[in-house]
């Protein structure tokens, strides 16, 4: 399956991936956690996008469509990718399609997670991130069995410094004057797939899984 996650930050983007690579045994990309990564290790990518991912701005077209084509190329990704955060531009998505292009690979589908905005925001304040793994969990939703601790490696959960109320509300409305136009970008090619996000993670799972065959 070759399949792009679309949604506003909170929609259940990560959440969903997690489980579609489970199911499909592929692999997840999620351009956030690179850049996250880069940005932990101090890599010259790591300072280059260190300024942007702390503001909640879109870090720029070529860098991240450089780092996708590197990871993409991969040879986990021949049969199949759940792309999780990429792409976010029409220039991205128009890189993205030049380079399946001459890859010879085909899209799937592109699902768009739909979430309300004040829902989105109560689920990215309460988003809490294993600071070792990487696990997402919510305070109220979806509660560690230990405050604070991870279920699955036992480390200290955090809170990413753009999950902060302020650069939510930014990072909202980037995603509606940026991403929102590649709705009707892959309208017209026939691949969007439109699911309601406000249901239990299992659902949407469900719902997923049914629009896509
Ligand atoms: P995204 O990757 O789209 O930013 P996440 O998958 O990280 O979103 O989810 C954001 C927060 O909302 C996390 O804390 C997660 O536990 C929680 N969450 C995800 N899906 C749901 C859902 N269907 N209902 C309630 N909370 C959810
Ligand atoms: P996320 O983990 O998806 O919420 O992404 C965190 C941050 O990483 C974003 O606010 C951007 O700064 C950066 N980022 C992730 N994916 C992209 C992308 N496709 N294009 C530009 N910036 C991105």
């Amino acid at each position: 399956m070759k399949i792009i996650l679309i949604g506003p930050p909170g929609a259940g983007k990560g959440t969903q991936a997690e489980k579609l690579a489970t199911h499909w045994k592929t692999p997840r990309i999620t351009t956030g956690d690179l850049f996250r990564q880069a940005v932990q290790n101090k890599t010259p990518m790591g300072l280059q996008v260190q300024g942007f991912l702390e503001k909640g701005a879109l870090v720029p077209d070529d860098v991240v469509l450089g780092l996708m084509q590197e990871r993409m190329s991969g040879p986990d990704c021949k049969s199949g990718f759940i792309l999780d955060g990429f792409p976010r531009t029409v220039g991205q998505a128009i890189g993205l399609e030049t380079w399946l292009k001459k890859t010879e690979m085909v899209l799937d589908a592109v699902v768009v997670i739909d979430v309300p905005e004040e829902e989105a925001v109560r689920r990215i304040t309460g988003r809490r991130q294993c600071g070792a793994c990487g696990s997402t969990y919510h305070l109220q939703f979806q509660p560690p069995r230990q405050d604070g601790i991870c279920d699955k490696c036992k480390s200290l959960l955090v809170q990413r410094k753009d999950d902060e109320e302020k650069t939510v509300r930014h990072r909202l409305k980037v995603y509606a004057g940026e991403t929102l136009p590649l709705i009707d970008f892959y309208k017209q090619r026939h691949l969007l797939r439109q699911v309601d996000g406000v249901q239990k993670p299992a659902e949407v799972f469900q719902t997923i899984c049914s629009l896509i065959k």
